[in-house]
């Protein structure tokens, strides 16, 4: 395994060099093959336990904690940094270069009262999601271990604790120009951009307001992220500044959760008590989270600021309408029609109300349009289907897309591969943790299997696919932290 560290050629004050702290008792539960392979790694038993555990460092790696400041529900916080994390270097594969990074691997300068340990269920929570994102089609970092440690972490009990190995585009967040900018470091807030053009956006580096040009990267990256978030029911939970990227990739999952039944005011994380993360605010936080960029790197769009101003401003209106129009063409499209039409806008929206008063679950009743096209309603939907309103809906609906001259089969096949039949329910991932922490990992490891294939049905799997009964529900989800 080859490790290169671009980030280590910026001033000190980026980062702090700090090795992992080793562990008592490793244990690999997983480690991740066939993302290993994609990356060109390849590595013996013996040695993934040690790197991933973080005992024994890479050869070359030289690990590094980042630093970082970031705006946490609105509150400005001048000094967080990766307090139990480290990267230990990046990979140059033909696709790009990536962070490989430890998380819970102990203490760094930024641990402030924190343990620098994680304990095993947000690493098991981590893994699923994040490896079930990716399968869904959504830009997102990606696990490439879970470890053991052996030892216990104190949370609100004694926990056991774990380390995931991830892999992401890069760690550069909003939260890290932030760091830089508040402290009026303007050279160091240059230097900061110029390394994420470097590394993400090396076609913009030879034009003319290349630092307005990144921000339209980073709107155009995030746009595109947080509608796919929409399409497919997920609520990261923490959209602070600090885990918003500039790569425009999912990180830091952990409060997060998917959709069981569709409302768009719905929280899970227990520390969001004001709701400022609701599944139907991601879009507006996300505009919210670049005024935050747009603010670091004002000084160099425009030596007029009266012109930088007005530049920022256009870069976060185009946000707000290009990231609407964006989800109701992926919304449209998990109903077979063009987003681009205001009928099918209105027709839409019908659904989705139907459903906000149904409680229906949001996966499922996506999933099942292909089986009322096939005739085959299954228990779910027929229930669903009593109602007066959905099936004139549902009548509407047909009529639309024969409009477009679409045919039965062609569009459930269609429908049927952008509706996934799995999502990482938080029910499911509960009972994997709780089984986990008796020792038994079975469970974890076979929801990684089913996410895999999240658009193909596998009956041996029901239970996934299945909406939590009353009594499983999850309503709350924590950092875990
Ligand atoms: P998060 O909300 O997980 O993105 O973390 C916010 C900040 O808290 C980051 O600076 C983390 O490094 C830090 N942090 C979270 N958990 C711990 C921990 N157990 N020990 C040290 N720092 C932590
Ligand atoms: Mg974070």
């Amino acid at each position: 395994m080859k490790l290169s560290n671009s980030y280590i050629g910026l001033p000190e004050e980026f980062y702090q060099v700090v090795n992992p702290s080793p562990v008592k008792n490793p244990k690999t539960l997983i480690f991740n093959e066939d993302l290993a392979d994609s990356l060109g790694i390849k590595l013996g038993n013996e040695e993934v336990l040690n790197f991933f555990s973080g005992n024994g460092l890479p050869e070359d790696s030289v690990p590094i904690a980042l630093n970082y400041a970031g705006h946490q529900f609105g509150n400005f916080v001048q000094q967080l940094g990766d307090g139990r994390a480290v990267l230990l270097g990046e990979i140059n594969t033909k696709d790009g270069t990536y962070d490989l990074q430890l998380k819970g691997s102990g203490k760094t300068m930024f641990s402030r009262q924190g343990d620098g340990r994680s304990a095993l269920g947000p690493v098991i929570r981590e893994y699923i999601l994040s490896e079930a994102m990716h399968h869904l089609g959504v830009p997102t970092s990606r696990a490439l271990a879970a470890i053991a440690t052996g030892e216990y972490v104190a949370r609100e009990t004694f926990e056991p604790g774990g380390v995931l190995t991830r892999i992401a585009k890069s760690h550069l967040r909003v939260g890290t120009f932030e760091y830089f900018a508040s402290r009026q470091q303007l050279s160091d807030v240059k230097m900061l951009a110029d390394f994420a053009i470097q590394r993400h956006y090396p076609e913009i580096r030879e034009t003319e307001k290349h630092y307005l040009e990144l921000l339209k990267k980073v709107a155009s990256n995030q746009s595109k992220l947080i509608s796919k978030w929409m399409s497919i029911g997920f609520i990261h939970g923490v959209m602070n500044t600090d885990n918003f990227t500039i790569s425009g990739e999912t990180i830091d999952y952990g409060p997060c959760a998917f959709l069981d039944e569709y409302h768009p005011g719905k929280v899970f994380s227990s520390i969001d008590q004001n709701g400022r993360y609701a599944f139907g605010n991601q879009p507006s936080i996300a505009s919210w989270n670049l005024a935050s960029l747009a603010g670091c790197l004002i000084a160099f769009i425009d030596k007029d600021s009266d012109k930088a101003n007005e530049l920022a401003t256009e870069v976060l209106d185009n946000f707000s309408k290009d990231t609407n129009q964006r989800i109701l063409d992926l919304m449209c499209n998990k109903i077979g029609l063009d987003g681009s039409k205001e009928e099918n806008n209105t027709l839409l929206r019908r659904l989705l109300k139907i459903m906000m008063d149904n409680e229906a679950d949001y996966t499922i009743t996506f999933r099942n349009l292909s089986k009322v096209l096939n005739n085959e309603p299954d228990g779910f939907l027929k229930e669903f289907l009593k109602k007066e309103e959905i099936t004139a809906w549902l009548e509407d609906w047909k009529f639309a897309f024969g409009k477009e001259n679409e045919s039965h089969d062609s569009l459930a096949i269609k429908l049927d591969e952008i509706n996934p039949a799995y999502i990482p329910r938080n029910h499911q991932i509960q009972d994997a943790i709780d089984q986990a922490y008796e020792n038994d990992f079975s469970k974890m490891l076979e929801m990684i299997e089913v996410i895999k294939q999240p658009f193909t049905e596998q009956s041996k799997y029901d239970i996934y696919a299945s909406a939590p009964k009353e009594n499983q529900k999850v309503s709350r989800t924590f950092c875990g932290t």
